[in-house]
């Protein structure tokens, strides 16, 4: 039998994903659509503003959507809330003994909330192992592709230092996000709160478990950010000093020999991909690759100031949020809920 899942936030950008990724899961059976005030009550076909491909699944365009207070039998609540109200929500809905996977950056840096990419850091599940009614949270999107690119790297040589510079898509700041006016023919170099996130998110993921205890490990990032008129697919060009001096080979193979340990319906057999080419990866090109769970990585080269540098590119509302999420619930329903 599939664990029945709520989506709060369905009717946004990250929700809506959600949504189609949700309509013929495996493991989990979508029973329940919240949005706010303003949405509940409507069929969800009417309610949301849908700006994907596909058509909205269908027996989910007829359901009613809720306000985020009204209870069904989820197990599960995927949230997709504006942070600016996530806190309390989800709170709630944890409270209530339901287990919630967090992209609201809320609740992110709470000590008792296990920040998770499955392939990077898993065992920080244990933080709320044995607990009911748990939140736990899906990193930034940034941070999450920047992650699973560092952690080939942090394994084999540790890395000291990171500058980091983003490319960031439109779809990262929602509908109807950022006006046509100001970001057609431009680059918008400053997004609220990212370079906050995008030099502290890792420093927690990249932790070690101690007991009950994160011990940040010794790392620094420095973060530029900036709002590009791409769609989909984050850009990161990254510069990075190792702990342990390695040739560009040793760096390379350390990317390319990066495999999933994961076995979960939602895990990309190959989590990270090295690019050989020049001028790779490109949004447009590349940000879909297994089905947007793929994180690419390409142009490596040395760095006159720092070790090495290259590009990452992950797609921001897949990898980056919903089916990050999805990833994570898989995960927290493999290691944590009772197999009988
Ligand atoms: P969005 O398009 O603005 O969607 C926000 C959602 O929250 C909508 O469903 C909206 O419902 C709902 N909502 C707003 N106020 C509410 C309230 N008072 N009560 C209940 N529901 C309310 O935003 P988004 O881009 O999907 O982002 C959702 C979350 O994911 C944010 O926390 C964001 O920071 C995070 N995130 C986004 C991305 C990305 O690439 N977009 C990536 C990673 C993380 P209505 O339609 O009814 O207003």
């Amino acid at each position: 039998m599939r664990i029945p899942v709520a989506v709060l936030g369905a009717t946004g950008a990250v929700g809506q994903r959600m949504v189609q990724m949700l309509a013929c899961h495996p493991w989990f059976e979508l029973v329940q659509v919240c949005a706010s005030e303003a949405s509940a009550g409507k069929p969800y076909g009417d309610a949301v503003h849908w700006l994907l491909s596909d058509p909205i699944p269908e027996k989910v365009a007829s359901m009613q959507v809720t306000a985020p207070d009204v209870r069904s039998n989820a197990q599960i609540a995927f949230s997709a809330l504006d942070s600016s109200v996530a806190r309390e929500i989800e709170r709630g809905w944890a409270t209530s003994g339901v287990t919630v996977i967090t992209n609201a950056s809320s609740h992110r840096m709470d000590e008792k909330v296990p920040l998770i990419v499955p392939e990077v850091n898993p065992d920080h599940l244990d933080l709320v192992r044995g607990k009911e009614g748990m939140i736990i949270a899906n990193p930034n999107c940034v941070v999450i592709g920047l992650a699973l690119a560092l952690k080939p790297l942090v394994d084999a040589f540790g890395v000291k230092c990171v500058n980091i510079t983003t490319f960031q898509a439109l779809s990262g700041a929602g509908y109807p996000g950022v006006p046509s006016l100001s970001i057609c023919d431009n680059v918008i170099p400053y997004i609220n709160g990212e370079e906050e996130k995008v030099e502290a998110e890792p420093l927690k993921i990249f932790s070690r478990l101690e007991g009950t205890r994160l011990v940040s490990p010794d790392l620094l990032i420095s973060a530029s950010c900036t709002r590009v008129p791409v769609l989909e697919g984050h850009m990161k060009s990254v510069s990075l000093s190792l702990h342990r001096k390695a040739n560009f080979n040793e760096v390379k193979e350390a990317f390319c020999s990066f495999r999933s340990q994961l076995n979960l319906p939602s895990a990309p057999r190959q989590p990270l991909c090295f690019m050989h080419g020049q001028a790779s990866p490109q949004p447009r090109l590349h940000c879909h690759l297994g089905q947007g769970m793929t994180v690419s990585v390409g142009t490596l080269r040395p760095c006159p100031v720092n070790d090495y540098k290259f590009f990452v590119l992950s797609h921001n509302t897949i990898r980056g949020a919903a089916g990050g999420s999805i990833l994570l619930g898989e995960l927290v329903v493999d290691k944590l809920f009772s197999k009988n």
